[in-house]
C-alpha cells in the first residue's frame, strides 16, 4: 500500500504539473499542423480522459484552505488553454484561405475531357417515326393513351368475352383487380370514340405489355395502330390504305394480300400479307427465301372492320357509322426491315447493335 501524500505535498505536486502544462501548451498547439490535429490535442488536455481533466480530479484530496487558490490557478490555465487553441485555429484557418489565394490558376487552356460517343436512334424509334409519318402523310392523327387502362378500355369494350384467355392473370400484367398494362394500342381508339365524334383518322403509336418472352416475342413490346370512322367506310379504303403504307413503306409495287383473320374487335377481321421483301416471290413464279418461309409473303399486320358493337360501346351509332382499324408490332416491322434475327437484340441497350441502323 503507497502512503496517501501529506496536503502541502499534493498541492505543491498540483502546482508543478499546472506549471508545467502551461509551458508546453504553445509548442503544442503550434505543432498541429492542421485542425484535426489541433483539436485532437485540446481533447488530449481538456477531454473527458484529458491532462488537465486529471489535475482537476485530483482537487477532491485538496485541503480546504488551499483549494480555493489551486481552483484560480487551474481555471487560470484552462483559459489559456481554450484562448491558445482559439489563436492557433484562426491562424491554421488564416494560412488555408492564403493557400488558396495563392494557388496558381484553375488552367483554361487544358485539353478537355473527350466527349461520350453520339447517341444514335433506335431501330424501334426509326421504325415507329416512319410509319407515322406515313399515316400522318395520308391524313390521320396522332392519339395517345395510358399504358396502365382499365380493363373496361382494353377488353370489355373491344369485344373480349370475360373468359378469353387474354384476360388471364397467366397472359397479362395486372395492376390491381381491375387496371392493367395494356395488352395492344387498341385501347386508344376506345378513348378517341369516347371522347370525340366522327368523323376521325389516327394513329396511335406505343408501348404494350404481355406474358411472352421468347425469340420472337418481348414481354413489352411497341405497337402502332390506326383508325378511320365516317359515313360508309369499307373493306375497299382499308385495302387501299393498306396498299399505300406498303408502298410508301417497302417501296413502289409492293404487293398486299388480306387473308381472313379472327380479332373480337373487328368484323370482318383479316390478316395482312406484304410480297417478301427479301426475295420478291410474290408471284409465286419462284420458290421464295426461308424468311418468308417459301411462300414468297410475310405477315405484317392485322386488321378489320370496326365491330358495330364496339362502336356502339363507345357511343357512336354503327347505322350511320363504320370504320377500319389496324395494327402492326414495330419490331416485326424492324425485324423485317433490318433483317434482325431475335427481338432481345433490340431490348438489350448495347450501342454497338443500335449504330447498325
Ligand atoms: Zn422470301
Amino acid at each position: 500500500m503507497s502512503e496517501k501524500p501529506n496536503p502541502t505535498e499534493l498541492s505543491e505536486g498540483i502546482d508543478r504539473a499546472l506549471e508545467a502544462l502551461r509551458e508546453g501548451l504553445d509548442a503544442r498547439f503550434a505543432s498541429a499542423a492542421t485542425e484535426q490535429a489541433l483539436r485532437d490535442e485540446n481533447a488530449k488536455l481538456l477531454g473527458k480522459k484529458g491532462e488537465l481533466t486529471a489535475v482537476l480530479k485530483q482537487m477532491g484530496a485538496v485541503p480546504a484552505d488551499a483549494r480555493r487558490a489551486i481552483g484560480e490557478k487551474v481555471n487560470a490555465v484552462k483559459q489559456q488553454v481554450e484562448a491558445t487553441f482559439a489563436a492557433r485555429l484562426a491562424e491554421l484557418h488564416r494560412a488555408a484561405r492564403q493557400a488558396e489565394l495563392t494557388a496558381p490558376p484553375f488552367d483554361l487552356t487544358l485539353p478537355g475531357r473527350a466527349p461520350a460517343p453520339l447517341g444514335h436512334a433506335h431501330p424501334i424509334s426509326i421504325v415507329r417515326d416512319e410509319v407515322v409519318a406515313i399515316f400522318r402523310g395520308l391524313g390521320f392523327g396522332v392519339f395517345d393513351g395510358p399504358e396502365v387502362e382499365h380493363e373496361e378500355n382494353n377488353f370489355t369494350l373491344l369485344g373480349f368475352p370475360p373468359d378469353h384467355p387474354a384476360t388471364d392473370m397467366q397472359d397479362s400484367f395486372w395492376t390491381t383487380s381491375n387496371h392493367l398494362l395494356r395488352t395492344h394500342t387498341s385501347n386508344i381508339q376506345v378513348r378517341a370514340m369516347k371522347a370525340l365524334e366522327p368523323p376521325m383518322a389516327f394513329i396511335a403509336p406505343g408501348a404494350v405489355y404481355r406474358r411472352d418472352d421468347d425469340a420472337t416475342h418481348s414481354p413489352v413490346f411497341h405497337q402502332i395502330e390506326a383508325f378511320l370512322i365516317d359515313r360508309g367506310v369499307s373493306l375497299a379504303h382499308l385495302k387501299g390504305v393498306l396498299a399505300e403504307f406498303a408502298e410508301r413503306l417497302y417501296g413502289p409495287g409492293t404487293p398486299v394480300r388480306l387473308r381472313p383473320s379472327y380479332f373480337p374487335f373487328v368484323e370482318p377481321g383479316a390478316e395482312v400479307d406484304i410480297g417478301c421483301v427479301f426475295c420478291k416471290q410474290a408471284d409465286g413464279t419462284r420458290p421464295g427465301c426461308s424468311l418468308c418461309k417459301h411462300t414468297g409473303w410475310i405477315e405484317i399486320l392485322g386488321c378489320g372492320l370496326i365491330h358495330p358493337v364496339v362502336l356502339e360501346g363507345c357511343g357512336i351509332d354503327p347505322e350511320q357509322w363504320s370504320g377500319f382499324a389496324l395494327g402492326m408490332g414495330i419490331e416485326r416491322i424492324a425485324m423485317l426491315r433490318y433483317g434482325i434475327p431475335n427481338i432481345k437484340l433490340m431490348f438489350e441497350g448495347d450501342p454497338r447493335f443500335v449504330a447498325q441502323f
